[in-house]
């Protein structure tokens, strides 16, 4: 699970951003403006029905600040990414 879901920076933060269009998911803004430090992305490649995709998801991160529950408030309703 992607550590970002908690932090308070999902929804300013550039490698978020990132994450997101790896997944293919609709991003929480347009523009980030927040440069996370030193995140460490780990990538999966998963057979996902006949094909291969990649899995992206931060697993630390310097700028990691938590606020739980971030992802949700910005997605009211929406069920949380895997
Ligand atoms: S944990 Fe790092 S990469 Fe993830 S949203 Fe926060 S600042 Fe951005």
């Amino acid at each position: 699970m992607c550590i970002c879901i908690n932090c308070k920076w999902v929804d300013r933060c550039i490698t978020y951003h990132d994450v997101e269009s790896n997944h293919g998911v609709n991003h929480i803004c347009d523009l980030p403006d927040f440069k996370a430090k030193k995140p460490y992305i780990h990538v999966n490649i998963v057979k996902d029905n006949g094909n291969y995709k990649t899995d992206w998801d931060v697993q630390s991160c310097e700028s990691f600040e938590n606020e739980f529950g971030k992802w949700s408030k910005c997605n009211p309703g929406m069920e949380i990414p895997a």
